[in-house]
């Protein structure tokens, strides 16, 4: 085995060989004929004239050794489901779902749109796209339909398959009429719904002529054997939409070639999870973690993935641990902020279950502070506790610990080291130059972008060169839009965002895109969103709003209507996720001259902090009403 650095050294020095061994991780079709082309800057084609497909390698050709091993084991405490598919059965569900699918006229590059709750057929729809070369573009079963309906205006699926319903702390919560609303609203809504009926809402309608139950079309395609289609590697697999802080969300794109061989690659030297062995990883199928590592990761390893619906902490606080002892799990993947909710629960719960088989217990999506590392370390006895970093756009980590490269000591706080192929450097914010140990700087990344990560913005070739690559005018280096330190020994600490993004118990929604929701309603002129520490949530959105009308606002009693009105069109606009914990109205916002909005110190004076530079102030009275306006209210 190599040592770290020259694994991660060769990976950059000598590209060619070092990825030419790891794309044989996969099964090609049609062999590459060059490992790279990076003819078109930053476009970077990976496996050039390789064909291959997803879902042969990650069902198919694992049928010779594991017919009869587990593929994916699906729990669900909200219905008390307990199934388990082999990968033989994976297979047969694939092959239905996919017939299904091509019976719709679904082929080669044509989108599918995927709004499900945490059920396996949302497992089948995807790999069932993938086994047939279209795109799936898989939502939030959370989003609201106007969200929904800007993703489908954008992706213009021919199909869209959805749920009656998902189910939340033992509460239906039905999904079936924010798909028809959002069809309402949408341009390009697609010809034809598949619904998954899960029984679960009686009062589902279905319109005639579009809506089809996916019950009645499997029984049509019990047997059903659907060709693989070999896609040249770089031809998109799917497209997840980021959160879209600039109100427009953007499609990330992902190929085919490349994310296969990069996940493979990160099953082994950074998840350690061998074929045969079990992962747990918590997210949802809507978020990119949930792709790379619910899906995708595992199965193309030949591992067993574990898929919960569920809260942590229902029936009660143990239940993680449970399904860890009850299914041998090794590699587990969750966020901090989940770790947290388990961190203000009776600590004796941690140790309800014996875990000797869990290894390792991956944390990603946002910062994992010093004392809830401490606190999991502690409570989970041997398992050891790794911070990775990474993006929706880069779809598998950019800085993890390496433990199945080498043994190397970890640091509270750190994310540790660059992944294989990651050219990671610490930018200063203004001149472009790299900044020094323990300096701060903008984390980005030399291209060619690694294999797996994305290849454009769907549609959008100049947003994609643009948005990711325009930050520094000499240097078209991709921007993370993250602030990172570097010691003198090379470990890397994630800071937080150059730009402006809430993360509410792990989602990650735009201040931007609440400001629009907020702004749909008729009475608000402008308004300012912040997000604000909280111990529980990681953050809470905050409004600060300027009303049309301040009559409105004059008495308490308008002020509380208002402030339901407000709270009431970002649920509709945007999804309860997303609703302010506190509106507060003042009659102007604080901005520099230049017109923009100082949301960093609004989010300061919300959280006790001092403003910092208000020297591009137009109007100081502004800040004034910020913080008179916080002084009066929760
Ligand atoms: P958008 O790009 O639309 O604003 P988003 O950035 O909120 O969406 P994701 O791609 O899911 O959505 O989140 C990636 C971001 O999460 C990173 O850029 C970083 O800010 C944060 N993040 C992820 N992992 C870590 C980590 N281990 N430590 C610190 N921050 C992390
Ligand atoms: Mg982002």
């Amino acid at each position: 085995m190599p040592s770290y650095r020259d694994y991660h050294r060769r990976s950059l020095a000598d590209r060619d060989a070092f990825w030419r061994e790891k794309a044989a991780l996969i099964d090609w079709q049609t062999p590459f004929t060059s490992v790279l082309d990076y003819s078109r800057p930053p476009f970077a084609k990976w496996f050039v004239d390789g064909r291959t497909n997803l879902c042969h390698n990650a069902v198919d050709r694992h049928l010779a050794a594991r017919a009869d091993q587990a593929a994916l084991v699906y729990l669900s405490t909200e219905t008390g489901q307990d199934s388990r598919y082999t990968y033989r059965e994976l297979h047969a569900e694939v092959n239905r779902f996919a017939a299904v699918l091509k019976s719709l006229g679904v082929g080669h590059g044509d989108r599918v749109l995927v709004y499900m709750p945490m059920i396996p057929e949302a497992v089948f729809a995807m790999l069932a796209c993938a086994r047939i070369g279209a795109i799936h573009s898989v939502v939030f079963g959370g989003f609201a339909a106007a969200s929904l309906a800007t993703r489908i205006d954008d992706a213009k699926p021919k199909v869209m398959v959805t749920s009656d319903a998902g189910m939340r702390g033992g509460k239906a919560v039905p999904y079936k009429h924010l798909v028809d609303e959002a069809c309402r609203l949408a341009q390009h809504p697609p010809q034809k719904v598949v619904i998954c009926n899960r029984g679960l809402d009686p009062a589902m309608t279905k319109v005639a002529g579009r809506d089809l139950d996916y019950a009645e079309l499997r029984a049509q395609h019990m047997d059903a054997q659907v060709p693989v289609a070999w896609l040249e590697s770089s031809e998109p697999s799917y497209i997840l939409y980021t959160s879209g802080t600039t109100g427009k969300p953007k499609g990330v794109q992902r190929d085919t070639g490349g994310y296969a061989v990069a996940l493979a690659t990160s099953m082994r030297d950074i998840f350690c999870v061998a074929p045969g062995e079990t992962m747990f990883t918590t997210s949802d199928i809507g978020w990119v973690v949930g792709h790379s590592y619910i899906i995708y990761g595992p199965l193309i390893n030949g591992s067993t993935t574990i898929m919960y619906e569920g809260l942590p902490i229902r029936p009660d606080p143990s239940i993680w641990w449970k399904i860890v002892a009850d299914h041998k799990v090794k590699t587990m993947f969750s966020s901090p902020t989940a770790i947290r909710v388990l961190k203000k629960q009776d600590p004796a719960y941690m140790k309800q279950h014996a875990i000797p088989t869990l290894k390792y217990l991956f944390l990603a999506g946002e910062p994992l502070d010093e004392p809830t590392a401490r606190w999991v370390s502690d409570s989970l006895g041997g398992a050891a506790i790794i911070d990775n970093y990474w993006q929706t756009e880069s779809g598998w980590p950019i800085l993890s610990a390496h433990l199945g490269v080498e043994e190397m000591p970890r640091k509270f706080g750190s994310p540790s080291f660059p992944a294989a192929g990651y050219d990671v450097r610490l930018l200063h914010e203004t001149t472009g130059e790299e900044v020094a140990a323990g300096e701060k700087g903008v984390l980005t990344i030399v291209p060619p972008l690694p294999p797996g990560c994305m290849t454009t913005v769907w549609g959008d070739d100049e947003r994609f060169v643009k948005t990711y690559f325009g930050t520094f005018r000499d240097r078209p280096v991709y921007s993370t839009f993250d602030w990172a330190t570097r010691d003198a020994d090379g470990y890397y600490f994630v800071l937080g965002r150059t730009d402006d993004v809430i993360n509410v118990a792990g989602h990650r929604l735009g201040t931007r895109e609440i400001e629009e929701a907020v702004q749909a309603h008729s009475g608000i002129a402008e308004v300012a969103v912040v997000g604000v520490a909280d111990s529980l949530k990681g953050q809470i959105p905050v409004a600060f709003a300027v009303v049309k009308d301040p009559a409105r606002v004059a008495t308490p009693e308008g002020i509380a209507s208002m402030r339901k009105e407000v709270m009431d069109t970002v649920d509709r606009e945007l999804g309860a996720i997303a609703r302010p914990g506190a509106v507060h109205f003042v009659s102007m916002l604080p901005k520099t001259r230049s017109g923009k909005l100082l949301r960093r110190s609004i989010q300061a004076l919300a959280e006790g902090r001092d403003p910092g530079d208000l020297t591009t102030i137009e109007d100081p009275g502004a800040l004034e009403q910020i913080r008179a306006a916080l002084a009066l209210r929760p």
